[in-house]
């Protein structure tokens, strides 16, 4: 029997039954603009970066399952116009400032940012001034880069089975923490083999090591738009800083 489809735009895309739309999208080789989604993870449907409009309505691709017959579309001026809105709303919350950033050239923030078309935020900075965390031997902590997808979070209890990473506080309040008696990263039992030390999506948790060995102008989304390329997976092997 063949595969139920539904459509993105005008393409055919095939599923099986418990897919997303964003899971089935990815599968058949296209790609939807995300951030807070990982495809070992429960989707979060937070950053609404992967938004569709189905029937009208918008909605998220991650959280959306897949039906026969579906229409979804993708690739309209308004949503790419909401999608860029976000990206800068994100750049406006932290300080993204891109060029003094060891993951330039590998993060997903800035990729998309390219392909989006951004060229500025229309948002005032906000500037905040959140601590930074070094109390952790092999991850360093920039929370002022950090935009709250919760990859780290989810993964830590989803893959690592531990309980490292919470997020707390609202608005230009959000902040991450570390669940330690000392609020430190180092007193966790986070360790640099474990999924959650990777998966940071920006330059907020940093590997110490090993970083500069690639220079600026020769990395991942210097050669390849993330459109192409995709979101690289850091934490699963796929990509070495
Ligand atoms: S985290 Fe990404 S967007 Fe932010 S400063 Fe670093 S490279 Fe730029
Ligand atoms: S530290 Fe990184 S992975 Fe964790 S919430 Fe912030 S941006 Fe997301």
């Amino acid at each position: 029997m063949n595969e139920p489809v539904f459509w993105l735009d005008d393409k055919a895309i095939p599923f099986r039954d418990g897919q997303t739309v964003m899971t089935a999208v990815t599968a058949a080789g296209h790609y939807i603009p995300h951030l807070c989604h990982h495809p070992d993870l429960t989707p979060h449907g937070s950053c609404r970066l992967c938004i569709v409009q189905i029937d009208g309505r918008i909605r998220a691709a991650c959280t959306t399952p897949a039906q026969a017959n579906m229409k979804v579309t993708f690739d309209t001026t308004l949503l790419n116009q909401q999608r860029r809105q976000i990206v800068e709303l994100l750049f406006a919350e932290g300080n993204h400032l891109c060029p003094s950033c060891e993951v330039s050239g590998n993060c997903q923030l800035q990729a998309l940012a390219y392909d989006l078309g951004m060229t500025h935020s229309e948002f005032a900075p906000l500037y905040p001034q959140r601590e930074t965390d070094g109390s952790h031997p092999d991850i360093f902590v920039d929370q002022d880069r950090c935009i709250f997808c919760e990859l780290c979070t989810r993964s830590a209890r989803e893959l690592d089975q531990k309980n490292i990473f919470g997020i707390s506080g609202r608005g230009s309040h959000t902040y991450l923490l570390a669940h330690s008696d000392s609020g430190k990263l180092g007193d966790t039992a986070l360790t640099e083999t474990d999924r959650a030390a990777h998966i940071c999506p920006v330059g907020c948790l940093l590997p110490r090591n090993g970083n500069y060995q690639i220079p600026i102008g020769e990395r991942l989304y210097d050669a390849q738009p993330i459109h192409i390329r995709g979101n690289h997976r850091p934490d699963d092997g796929e990509f070495t800083p």
